[in-house]
């Protein structure tokens, strides 16, 4: 017998066979075992497909003074058997077994194969103590016969014990750490030597053995958990004080994905997912944080809200994916003009946010946005478009404009609302005067909600007359809004609030259903039938429902299509050109009248009158308005008429207010008009007055 030292001593091999009449277990210490039917073999297995020596088990001292089995199919001479033996379900002449190994002799018939270590017996003792004891165990160490185990079996560990036990501490993953007082390593399962290959050089100076021995005041059984990182790999540390053993057993759980997914998630929780950018939550810490030390410091910073122009164009006309990397390039292009000491956050969508601090005066604010819009005068290159981003910017400075967080947005919020009105791409400082009007704006908005339900909207009829026949041939229908908390409230105040908040649809569909009812009204009366003309605007031509919508208003009130006109401005066309023309399209299949409104106030009218075949083009009275002075008005509302013969479209001119430009228009050939100078927009019972009066004179008479 091979002479042990004390620990190789503690360790067990033990083969298990799991037969049809029961468990057999051997506790293999001696040189060689011959395995199979023949009586005299050491280890005797009766069964079909067994052969009379099947395999051998030879042990093998390893270069550290431990050893271990080979095992090899039929006898040492040569011999094999019958049906080969399998390692782990592959065929194998010869191979060292190792732990957990099983060995498969038959299809039916296997082994497994376990190396113990005495205090993996210790341990599961203290776990479970009543399983079974470390001397029932230590009986039958060297070695054993068939006979004397059949005899043992009983008050032997059973196999699930084994397995129990064997699976606990040495099978299992993780890493488990003995050391005792001294700091000197009792035991390391085989997922420690793994996994930490460098304990036994290391001893104590190894991260997960530093300062274990230090920590003396702990009771027995004290359990301490720390986290220790090791390269780049992150453990917790389960330290289990047995001072009464004097042992300090560690359990070591990897946490490095755990750990970077905290990271992660964190990362995710702070920054934007498309921009990297930080978010929303980041900019709130950061921004108390800048507060108090400004605050205390008595210093000033500024925040710049900044929107994209139009983004909604781009992502309509260009599609999403593009319009996300238009935004990282924007995101890009703006973190890159900002200094260190300044945070810009992507608030959402196309809005970001600057928080530039340390401002000494409020013109390096301004000089900083005059610098970012300058720097995207040049284009965005993606795939192989150029995109020339515009935005506008709303600036409010702490304390001035506000000394917390909230109001601070909400005026720079204010002041970038008031840069998009006033023209977009460019910027603007927050002045009280702008709070008061998003005031009045909010309070509208909260207003309108009820104005449908409450049946406070009305519609005042603006008459069109021909100038040549002198006749009324149609009627603009205009809504206004009777508020019995803010008076009558005109379009131009709430439709935009009514857009923002998508009560537009309601609205519009109110108007449509009211001016045809109207119109039908005063048909039925026996009227000379004239059009009603509705704006409609941008979000309701949008609707992929709008032309039911009107099919079917027109079919309830009974009116024929020919008495319908719809105006659209540009601008409404420009927000989703393939769908806009489509559907204008239709309706005019439908026979209902289509104009455009508000001609020329556009960049690209003439563009857009190639796309869409147009009734009508009304002339915006902006043009009317100045006709007097400028010939260039006149030279351009030639130009219009000219184009509009060209296309055969009606023109009408908006907005005439004098007999001057009645005249200048008529020299024009202009022969439509709509204006103060016939009539300001009448209520209903005016209108009826109007067409009544209007009916029995048959002309309008001229001055
Ligand atoms: P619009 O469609 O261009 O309507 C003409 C506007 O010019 C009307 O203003 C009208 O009262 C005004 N107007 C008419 N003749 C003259 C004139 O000789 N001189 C001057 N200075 N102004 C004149 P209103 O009613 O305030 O409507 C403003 C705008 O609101 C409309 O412009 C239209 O875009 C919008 N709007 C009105 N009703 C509706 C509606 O039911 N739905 C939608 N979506 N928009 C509407
Ligand atoms: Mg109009
Ligand atoms: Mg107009």
């Amino acid at each position: 017998m091979l002479h042990l030292t004390k620990k190789q001593q503690n360790i067990q091999h033990i083969l298990v066979f799991n037969l049809t009449y029961g468990e057999r277990v051997f506790y293999l210490n001696e040189p060689q075992y011959l395995i199979g039917r023949y009586p005299q073999n050491s280890i005797v297995i009766n069964a079909e497909g067994i052969s009379r020596e099947h395999a051998t088990l030879l042990k093998k001292t390893t270069h550290d003074h431990h050893f271990s089995y080979l095992i090899m199919d039929g006898t040492i001479e040569g011999g094999k058997s019958r049906n080969g033996i399998r390692v782990n379900g592959n065929k194998i002449n010869q191979c060292e077994l190792r732990h957990g190994d099983i060995i498969h002799f038959t299809k039916e018939i296997k082994a497994h194969y376990y190396i113990i270590d005495q205090k993996s017996q210790e341990f599961i003792e203290n776990l479970t103590p009543n399983v079974f004891s470390t001397s029932q165990l230590c009986d039958h160490r060297n070695g054993a016969t068939e006979t004397q185990i059949i005899e043992h079996t009983i008050k032997k560990p059973t196999f699930s014990e084994i397995t129990n036990l064997a699976s606990v501490v040495e099978l299992s993953p993780i890493p488990i750490i003995e050391i005792n007082n001294q700091g000197i390593i009792t035991y390391l399962n085989p997922s420690a030597n793994l996994k930490f290959s460098d304990l036994q050089k290391a001893q104590l100076r190894h991260p997960l053995l530093q300062g274990l021995t230090k920590k003396k005041n702990y009771n027995n059984g004290s359990l301490v958990i720390r986290e220790v990182d090791i390269k780049d790999q992150s453990f917790e540390q389960h330290i289990h004080y047995l001072t009464k053993e004097k042992l300090i057993r560690s359990y070591i759980f990897d946490i490095t994905q755990r750990k970077k997914a905290e990271t992660e998630l964190k990362y995710h929780a702070f920054h934007d997912g498309l921009t990297e950018l930080p978010n929303r939550t980041f900019f709130d810490q950061h921004i108390s944080l800048l507060i108090k030390n400004c605050e205390r410091y008595n210093k000033s910073f500024a925040v710049l809200f900044i929107d994209v122009d139009s983004f909604k164009n781009i992502n309509d006309t260009l599609g999403h994916t593009i319009g996300d990397r238009i935004l990282k390039c924007f995101a890009q292009r703006l973190t890159s003009q900002v200094r260190n000491s300044d945070l810009v956050c992507r608030w959402g969508g196309d809005e970001f946010v600057v928080l530039f601090s340390e401002i000494e005066n409020p013109d390096e604010v301004a000089k900083f946005s005059q610098r970012l819009l300058k720097t995207f005068e040049h284009p965005l290159t993606i795939e192989e478009h150029q995109i020339y981003l515009k935005f506008s910017i709303g600036i409010a400075f702490y304390p001035e404009d506000g000394e917390n967080a909230e109001i601070l947005l909400k005026n720079a919020d204010a002041a970038l609302y008031r840069t998009k009105e006033s023209g977009r791409n460019h910027y603007q400082f927050y002045n009280s005067e702008m709070s008061l009007e998003i005031a009045e704006n909010f309070a509208l908005e909260t207003e309108l909600h009820q104005a449908i339900k409450n049946k406070e909207l009305i519609l005042h009829y603006q008459p069109q007359i021909n100038i040549k026949t002198g006749k009324v041939y149609g009627l603009e229908a205009l809504v206004r809004w009777k508020s019995p908390k803010l008076g009558l409230v005109g379009p131009s105040k709430f439709i935009p609030i009514a857009e923002k908040t998508g009560l537009i649809l309601p609205v519009g569909e109110w108007v449509l259903k009211t001016a045809c009812q109207q119109n039908k009204k005063w048909q039925q009366m026996g009227l000379p039938p004239v059009r009603v003309a509705v704006n409609l605007s941008a979000q309701q031509l949008q609707q992929p429902n709008l032309i039911e919508t009107v099919e079917k208003t027109l079919e309830s009130v009974g009116l024929d299509p020919q008495w319908l006109e719809l105006e659209v401005t540009e601008s409404i066309l420009m927000k989703n050109t393939a769908l806009a023309s489509k559907t204008l399209h239709e309706l005019r299949n439908m026979g209902v009248y289509i104009s455009m409104d508000d001609f020329g106030t556009g960049y690209s009218s003439l563009g857009y009158l190639k796309k869409f075949t147009f009734d009508t083009l009304k002339i915006d009275q902006s043009f009317v308005r100045e006709l007097k002075q400028s010939p260039e008005d006149i030279s351009i509302i030639s130009a219009i008429m000219t184009l509009s013969r060209g296309f055969n479209m009606r023109v009408i001119a908006e907005g005439v207010e004098t007999q001057e430009q009645l005249n200048l228009l008529k020299q024009l050939q202009c022969e439509e008009m709509q204006g103060y100078f016939f009539s300001h927009p009448l209520s209903q019972e005016e209108v009826l007055n109007y067409l009544l009066s209007f009916n029995q004179q048959k002309h309008l008479i001229i001055p």
